[in-house]
């Protein structure tokens, strides 16, 4: 019997073949319909294979620091003897291409390093395909080895809810600045955060960065952020000096016990993989009706009557959904 090329794949990602990791990466990426059925087989066979991780997502204002903060703490990480998988989330950057290896200045120690492994998002995507590949670039990582995946993303717009809803930590990063900072970020966002590290906690922004912490440590509180197993903390570090990098690190190792403990970690996991079930059953869906012919045929007229007016949008979705349900296959 020969064994078809995912499962070669598969087998190499599984040996620790970086390139062989690259590939399937990119072949779960892939638009195309046979990569796709590929990438199901290659996923089939990776997902027994997957070891325990940790999951990291990262977010904070431009220019907070994150890249650098990503470099010195996953080099610090790498340090205590795990392995590092980047993967970023950010289908509007403004970076080339969206890539976050495009400025070749970010992350240069850790992008040669072999125990990382740095993965930028798939460039000119929605949010839902980007969440789509990167939720799926995170498991071939995980059986490639890969422990500590962290998850970067930029701190506006919707990108934070689909990072939270792919990581068992939300990690967020803020300025050595006043309160305007919390309030130039979502105030969601502040909420979803289960560690608060202000940076650049260094030189002259020392000062200001512990006066900062201590402003947002009383601001959380007040918010009742966190739960009561888990007070959200709130430190200071410098992505720079690596000032606070093993605190950070030791803070994501006693939420990994504690939420272990409680059990909310596997029930935070297993309610992101039913959403995502139920997400991919929705695209679908959606796909299957919008590529169907005689759907597509009535379509115009059907979008027409909505927009003026002539059916209400609800009874044209029925009517479209009732067609495309019962028609026989
Ligand atoms: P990102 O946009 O959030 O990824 O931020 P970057 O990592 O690119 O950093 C933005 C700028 O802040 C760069 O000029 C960094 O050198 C600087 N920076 C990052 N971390 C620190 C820090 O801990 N201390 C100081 N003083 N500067 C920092």
């Amino acid at each position: 019997m020969t064994r078809s090329d995912p499962e070669v794949l598969a087998d190499a990602v599984l040996a620790g073949d970086r390139r062989a990791l690259a590939r399937a990466i990119t072949l779960v990426e892939s638009n195309r319909a046979d990569h796709r059925s590929e990438a199901d087989r290659l996923l089939e066979r990776l997902l027994p294979e997957s070891r325990e991780s940790i999951r990291i997502g990262i977010t904070g204002v431009p220019g907070v620091g994150k890249s650098t903060f990503i470099e010195s703490f996953g080099i610090h990480v790498i340090g205590r003897g795990h392995k590092v998988a980047v993967l970023a989330i950010d289908p509007s950057s403004r970076r080339s291409g969206g890539s976050i290896l495009g400025d070749k200045t970010r992350m240069e120690e850790l992008s040669r390093n072999p125990d990382a492994f740095i993965r930028p998002s798939p460039a000119g995507e929605t949010l839902g395909g980007v969440a789509r590949r990167t939720r799926e670039a995170m498991l071939v990582c995980e059986a490639a080895g890969f422990d500590v995946i962290v998850v970067e993303t930029v701190g506006v717009g919707q990108s934070e809810t689909a990072v939270a809803d792919m990581t068992d930590l939300f990690l967020l990063l803020l300025l050595p600045g006043g309160g305007d900072e919390l309030q130039g970020l979502k105030r969601g966002i502040v909420e979803m955060a289960d560690i608060v590290l202000v940076n650049k906690d260094d030189g002259d922004f020392a000062p200001a960065a512990q006066r900062a912490a201590s402003e947002y440590r009383a601001a959380l509180h007040l918010l009742g952020a966190g739960s009561a197993d888990w007070p959200v903390p709130v430190a200071t570090c410098s992505a720079l000096t690596g000032k606070g990098m093993d605190e950070a690190w030791q803070a994501v190792e006693v939420f990994r016990r504690t939420m272990t403990q409680t059990g909310a970690l596997a029930a935070r996991r297993a309610e992101q993989a039913l959403a995502w079930m139920w997400s991919e059953i929705r695209e679908g869906l959606v796909s299957s009706l919008r590529t169907d012919p005689d759907i597509a045929r009535r379509l115009p007229d059907l979008e027409a009557e909505v927009a003026t007016g002539r059916i209400t949008p609800a009874a044209a979705a029925r009517q479209v959904l009732r067609s495309f349900i019962t028609r026989p296959t």
